[in-house]
């Protein structure tokens, strides 16, 4: 099993990540695929829960090489929903 180094919790200011799989892409690159396991997230406009409303667009970040090869995060971005402004 390959290991990897700790991956920053503060990436992208998510808390709770988790990884979903790593891959080697044609270009022999690492692709870290991170999903959000974050469940409980305020509304930054009234504090109030939100809900999830959806995937948002894929963002990939850099990270320092593995083994010489280029790698790469993708994580995609959560929608949240306010359950009080909605
Ligand atoms: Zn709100």
């Amino acid at each position: 099993m390959l290991q990897l180094p700790p991956i920053p919790r503060s990436i992208l200011g998510l808390s709770d990540i988790e990884v979903e799989r790593v891959e080697i892409s044609y270009n022999s690159e690492f692709i870290i695929t991170i999903k959000n396991t974050q469940k409980e997230v305020k509304c930054k406009k009234c504090n109030n829960p939100t809900e999830p409303h959806g995937h948002g667009r894929v963002i990939r970040l850099r990270h320092l090489p593995i083994f010489d090869h280029t790698t790469r995060y993708r994580v995609s971005k959560l929608y949240r929903k306010c359950l009080i402004l909605a």
